[in-house]
């Protein structure tokens, strides 16, 4: 019997929004996602924490942009998180997996405070975790809270579901650039020099510094999801 692996995956609050309408959140994409991760974790051994991001709601950035102050901003940035994460523990549960959201914020009423022991013992329970709100500090973003929490319970490697149709890593914009090619691997430094948008700089660094590899992949398209989590050969390595 192999080890069980560990995984944090990275979800934007944008995968979860309609492409086709104005829908906040699409109950249809995010019922198709929960159930590729609850596949997932009925066929592979494998313990699986998402970090979902809020994007689709609000950016702490959008606010202060527009004169707000930009701690309000991200706070109210990390309770849309906890919205996402709300319907995909709904969807999860629907599909037989149990889940537990653990926020960042204290909210007694709606979910567990994250506590990391805590955190470890529903993977180990066959939970899939889903964590909320962040880090809980306003500057700063879900993908480095993704990173934290995957160096945190010691996570094998995070995995970034992008939704933008760019699947992984490219030398340049490809969608600007027709000739830009796709990396299967790449390290840190060279994301860090090329100034390659993987992630935000700050959750790039904290990846590098902790020894923590990143996989880059197209989360929309149908199947990729369950093919990253099993291990295949998709999409970019960072490391
Ligand atoms: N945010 C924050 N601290 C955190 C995580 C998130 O302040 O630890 C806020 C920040 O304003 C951010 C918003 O929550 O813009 C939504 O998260 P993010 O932009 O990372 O979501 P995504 O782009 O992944 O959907």
């Amino acid at each position: 019997m192999g080890e069980t692996r560990r995984i944090v995956l990275k979800m934007s609050g944008e995968a979860l929004a309609s492409s086709a309408s104005d829908e906040t959140i699409d109950a249809g994409v995010v019922e198709r996602l929960a159930g590729e991760i609850a596949q997932a974790r009925s066929e592979l051994d494998l313990q699986l924490a998402v970090m979902v991001g809020g994007g689709n709601i609000w950016r702490g950035t959008t606010g202060a942009g527009a004169g707000m102050d930009r701690a309000t901003s991200d706070t109210m940035g990390m309770l849309g998180t906890v919205i996402n994460a709300l319907a995909l523990q709904d969807a999860l549960e629907h599909h037989g997996q149990a889940t537990r959201v653990l926020t960042a914020v204290h909210m007694a009423e709606v979910a567990e405070p994250y506590i990391r022991r805590r955190a470890i013992r529903h993977l180990e329970k066959d939970r899939v975790v889903v964590f909320a709100a962040g880090m809980g500090n306003p500057f700063f973003t879900t993908d480095t809270s993704a990173a934290l929490r995957a160096a945190e319970i010691e996570a094998e490697i995070l995995l970034k579901g992008t939704h933008g149709g760019v699947d992984g890593v490219y030398s340049a914009d490809p969608k600007v650039d027709p000739t830009a090619t796709r990396y299967e691997e790449i390290s840190f430094m060279e994301v860090v020099s090329k100034d390659l948008r993987v992630m935000d700089l700050t959750a790039i660094t904290f990846c590098k510094d902790n020894g923590l590899p990143i996989l880059v992949f197209d989360l929309m398209t149908e199947g990729n999801l369950l093919c990253a989590l099993s291990g295949e050969q998709i999409g970019t390595l960072v490391r």
